[in-house]
């Protein structure tokens, strides 16, 4: 009776390699394999044997130990050691009560053995056993290789999984969820209690919720998943995003439950660092502008309903522009840190008086050099200004940097809420003003806003903002006001002066838009051009046969910080053709002051050029005799405020005596300003002053009136008591 295959997918039969070198017992096998039902290959040899294997593809080889040549233990070795030899069950022939040999076939890697004489019939059906227990071993092996590579997945995903089953209780948990937990399988009962225990109490409430609403509902399906975290052995903690499908049977009672549990720690770190970012100024670590805002709001909520007050403080530094341009921007950046420290230090009182987060102060960087300080709740206004004397005093400290000993002073506004702004806009708007406010009356003070700063807030903002134009516009020029000398009436030098007509706002005096342009940064293309502008026509009159003048240039402070001043100066008179000695640089004596080695190695500079050096509105500033002879400079400028009254107040008087007497003693001349009257003059001459200027002799002029006057008088102006 022939044998079917028991278990062939395919309608094929079983194919089985019979290898034996004797033709009788290699053609009983062929015929009684063949009657099982199996096409049978046959190989004589060990050789033939493994190369017909390769090519075949057997499901099953039988093999007779006792062979020339090749024995069957060698071919059964080599058969194991081929790629597609590993799983193919080998059944090897050995002689009766040889045990030595069944130990040697296992040892090759036969599978099982049969010993001679054969019973043909139970031979066939034991070769189908033994193909259907290594398909079933394949197979096996299949599920576990799969499952390996599922546990790999997972771990790379940082995907755990677990299964419940409501009916027996029965819990199941992956690989990755107990690394996840950090506990070892086994030390563990596991249930849904076992899970809750590693969630954090605090969220434990939310997930048995979130649980208990997807068994509530009574349909089968997928839920919507839930944040929360879980508690690593170790202590750390991991978010997780959990997501879980319940099945009901037939009669809507719960039956299972499949849930994932995705490690995102990673990504929620990612996402709190880029939180952190937007909310956070990575220079100082202060809160930025935005989260300020939001405090705000919240603040001058609070307040409204409880009828109390708060306060808002904007600061900015003075002159920090100047300092980042002297410095650089590694001490400016140092600079900014320290007063953040310091800011902070500030409110630290009041911080530790507030019982809640919501009444704590904030301090915030609110962009470049400005800070700003909410105090959610103040008793009266003079709390908010008691914070503010004690940033001036801190912040005011020297500031030791990299060796450098810096000075920054805070110009600081007041807002109150609810008074000063019905809005977190309004009240900045406020706040800002009442700062400016600060600015313009001389800096380095605090000041609370009163309604009038608001106007002078406008004005600037319409300066500003038509300022940026004015250049290209064509909208600046320059007025020349002659420097007479006073032994003989001759016009030695013209100061050019600034003047802004601007259709819209009308004539603005330098006075106020200078130190808006400063501020801005505007003045390096506005200082360039008066240099270019002056010097071209200085150049432009000599060519036209008038006297050589000197022509005076005044020099803002960040213009005179400027790293390659000497180079722009150098190009310029390169460019106009003005001889190096016509031109003469005011600089006022506060800039020198502020960076007193600075200022002397810029001047060393510059005077190697061979330009004339001045220093302007001397006497109004805090010049250091001692200081005064380091600087290579040619002349004194004597502040208009001095001569105003000097022959009717006995100080000025003084004062201009000293100057004039100083100058001299260091061997420099001396010109005087804003000379009006005859008897200034007069007093002026009897000590020895150099040179005036003044209305007395001409207002600052356009360049073709100058000419003209230059014209007239002959470069000679007439001297009272002297006739030309
Ligand atoms: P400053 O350099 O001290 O210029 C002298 C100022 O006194 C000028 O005012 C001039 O018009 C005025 N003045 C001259 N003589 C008399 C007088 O007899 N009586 C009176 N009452 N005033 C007199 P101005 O042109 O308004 O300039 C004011 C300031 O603006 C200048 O003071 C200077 O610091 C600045 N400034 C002017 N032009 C420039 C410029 O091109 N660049 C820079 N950085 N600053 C400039
Ligand atoms: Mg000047
Ligand atoms: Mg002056």
């Amino acid at each position: 009776m022939p044998l079917s295959p028991v278990s062939n997918p395919s309608s094929d039969l079983y194919r089985v390699l019979v290898v034996d070198d004797d033709p009788t017992a290699l053609l009983l096998a062929s015929q009684a394999l063949g009657n099982a039902g199996f096409e049978v290959i046959e190989a004589s040899d060990g050789l033939t044997a493994i190369d017909l294997f390769q090519h075949a593809d057997p499901d099953i080889v039988m093999m007779d130990v006792e062979m020339p040549g090749l024995n069957g233990f060698e071919v059964c070795r080599q058969l194991r050691n081929l790629p597609c030899g590993k799983l193919v069950p080998i059944l090897m022939a050995t002689g009766q009560d040889d045990i030595r040999s069944v130990q040697q076939a296992y040892d090759a890697g036969a599978t099982d053995f049969v010993t001679k004489p054969f019973n043909w019939q139970i031979l066939g059906h034991r070769l189908q056993y033994m193909i259907r227990a290594s398909n079933a071993t394949e197979q096996l092996h299949e599920l576990q290789k799969s499952e390996v590579r599922l546990g790999n997945a997972q771990r790379i995903a940082r995907l755990g999984n677990w299964e419940w089953n409501f009916k027996t209780g029965e819990v199941y948990w992956s690989d990755q969820l107990f690394s996840m937990l950090g506990i070892r399988r086994g030390l563990l009962r596991l249930n849904y209690r076992s899970f809750l225990q590693a969630v954090p109490a605090e969220e434990r409430c939310e997930l048995r919720y979130w649980l208990r609403e997807m068994v509530r509902s009574g349909s089968t399906g997928f839920s919507s998943g839930i944040n929360h975290s879980l508690s690593h052995k170790d202590g750390k903690r991991l978010n997780v995003q959990h997501q879980a499908e319940i099945f009901f049977d037939d009669d809507g009672n719960p039956s299972m439950m499949y849930g994932t549990v995705l490690d995102v720690s990673e990504l929620k770190q990612a996402q709190d660092q880029i939180l952190r970012l937007a909310r956070f100024d990575s220079l100082t670590g202060l809160a930025n502008r935005s989260v300020f805002r939001q405090r705000v709001t919240m603040a001058m909520d609070q307040a409204e309903r409880q009828g109390r007050l708060g306060a808002v403080l904007f600061l900015d530094l003075d002159n920090f522009k100047r300092i980042n341009d002297t410095f650089g921007h590694g001490i400016g950046d140092m600079l900014l840190r320290e007063v953040a420290v310091r800011l902070s230090n500030c409110v630290l009182p009041v911080q530790q008086n507030s019982a809640d987060e919501s009444e704590m102060p904030l301090v915030s960087r609110f962009g470049g050099d400005e800070f700003t300080v909410l105090l959610p709740q103040i008793n009266q206004v003079k709390d908010a200004e008691k914070i503010a004397r004690i940033i001036l005093e801190t912040i005011g400290h020297s500031i030791d940097l990299a060796g450098q000993s810096v000075v920054i002073t805070p110009s600081i506004g007041i807002a109150i809420f609810p008074h000063h702004g019905d809005d977190v806009d309004s009240l900045m708007k406020n706040v800002d003003a009442a700062m400016y406010y600060v600015k313009e009356a001389g800096k380095n003070s605090y000041e609370l806003f009163v309604k009038s700063m608001n106007v002078v807030a406008k004005r600037r903002l319409e300066l500003e903002s038509n300022l940026r134009r004015a250049i290209e516009r064509n909208e600046l020029s320059l007025n020349y006001q002659p420097q007479v000398e006073l032994g003989s009436g001759r016009i030695v030098g013209v100061e050019a002066l600034l003047r802004w007509n601007s259709p819209s706002l009308g004539f603005v005096s330098p006075v106020e838009f200078i130190p808006i342009a400063e501020e801005t940064g505007l003045i390096s293309s506005i200082g360039e051009w008066v240099l270019r502008e002056a010097c071209s026509q200085a150049r432009t009159w000599q060519e036209q046969g008038l006297p050589e003048f000197r022509i005076a240039v005044n020099l803002s402070v960040r213009q005179f910080a400027r790293q390659n001043l000497d180079k722009l100066v150098n190009e310029v008179l390169l460019d106009s053709g003005l001889p190096v000695h016509c031109l003469e640089l005011e600089i006022t004596e506060n800039m020198l002051m502020d960076d007193v080695e600075g200022s002397v190695e810029t001047l060393h500079r510059l005077k190697a050029l061979g330009v004339c050096l001045a220093i302007d509105d001397f006497g109004t500033g805090y010049s250091s005799l001692s200081y005064l002879k380091r600087f290579p400079i040619d002349r004194l400028k004597i502040d208009r405020s001095f001569i105003t009254h000097v022959t009717s107040d006995q100080g000025d008087a003084s004062v201009t005596q000293a100057i004039i007497a100083v100058a001299h003693n260091l061997g420099l001349s001396v010109t005087a300003e804003g000379v009006e009257e005859l008897e200034q003059l007069a007093f002026l001459k009897e000590y020895n002053c150099e040179e005036v200027q003044g209305y007395y002799f001409s207002r600052p002029l356009v360049a073709d009136d100058l000419a003209q006057l230059l014209h007239q008088c002959k470069g000679v102006m007439a001297l009272p008591g002297k006739s030309n």
